[in-house]
């Protein structure tokens, strides 16, 4: 039976989303993060069994490098320990809760079972590995620019994670929905969620980016780190008909003129924003190229 390995972190909270790009690198199949005291992130990291050597040594000298770089405060590292697999089974579950990210939407999971009330929306997510159960702010915001400008429409989500957003677009009616994602376990993942959620004639899962699937596309939503975002949006462009619609989010407000600078590159004019907490998001509109000369 695989066991894993954890290691907890106080991170000052500007250093939360490049501190987890890190960890990622150093081989993390996942982490949790949790607000900590005001100013700090507490997150947990987890790898598979075996660990990388010198892990502990790694997570450290990487993370202290980067706080110097960004002049924050120094991360505080805790020691590499060992879980058993049946703990972190127990333990990843005791997380999950019914979310309501948005009003009228519900997510929750298979083992907590709802029952749909009048005009509700239910989805069920069992996350396993991958992102996406409504609890995070950029999921939320996603959430909520996408219902913004829903339609009987084709729909690609970029990076589909459990295929939360892939999903809830197919219950708001959109007739053809691709979810794509490059880490296969969140497809195998995404795939799982299909199926509990009766979208399948609808909705389809890709394992790749967004240069894997044919266009056209009238919506498409990307909550993607911020250089994910960047290096995704070529292919973005490539399959959305102009005049569609695009939802970005996954960056941070402060990084919110360099997303808008980017997205303008690409003909992505920007028509909505929102916020929550640091996190920003975008609803733009790509521009027909008569519009742009004009
Ligand atoms: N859409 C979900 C998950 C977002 S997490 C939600 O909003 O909650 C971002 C996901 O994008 C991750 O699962 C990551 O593996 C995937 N990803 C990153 N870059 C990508 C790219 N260029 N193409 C497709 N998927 C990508």
């Amino acid at each position: 039976m695989t066991s894993w390995y954890i290691v907890e972190m106080i991170l000052p909270a500007a250093l939360e989303d490049p501190a987890c790009a890190v960890l990622e690198e150093l081989g993390s199949v996942g982490w949790e993060s949790r607000a900590g005291e005001p100013g700090f992130s507490s997150v947990l990291a987890y790898w598979a069994d075996p660990a990388p050597p010198g892990l502990g040594g790694s997570i450290r000298r990487r993370l202290e490098t980067l706080a110097e770089g960004l002049a924050v405060g120094r991360p505080k590292v805790g020691p590499v320990s060992p879980l058993p697999a049946e703990d972190w089974e127990a333990n990843w579950r005791r997380h999950f809760r019914i979310e309501r990210p948005i009003p009228g939407l519900v997510i929750h999971p298979s083992w907590i079972p709802y029952e749909a009330g009048p005009g509700e929306t239910v989805i069920e997510i069992d996350p396993k590995m991958a992102f996406g159960v409504g609890s995070h702010p950029t999921t939320r915001l996603s959430l909520r620019l996408l219902r913004a400008c829903t339609g009987a429409d084709r729909v690609l989500d970029v990076g589909t994670g459990t295929g939360i957003l892939a999903i809830a677009a197919a219950r708001w009616g959109a007739v053809r929905v691709v979810g794509v994602e490059i880490d296969r376990a969140a497809v195998v993942n995404a795939v799982e969620n299909v199926a509990r959620n009766e979208v399948r004639g609808v909705l389809r899962i890709v394992h790749g980016g967004a240069g894997a699937v044919k266009g056209p596309f009238d919506r498409a939503v990307a909550n993607l780190l911020t250089t994910e975002l960047r290096s995704a949006l070529p292919d973005i462009v490539k399959v959305l008909r102009p005049g569609g619609r695009l939802v970005v989010s996954g960056f941070l407000v402060s990084e919110e003129a360099a997303v808008r600078e980017a997205l303008q590159r690409h003909g992505l004019a920007a028509e909505r924003s929102a916020r929550e907490g640091e996190w920003g998001a975008l609803l733009t509109r790509l521009l027909t190229r008569e519009s742009m000369v004009g």
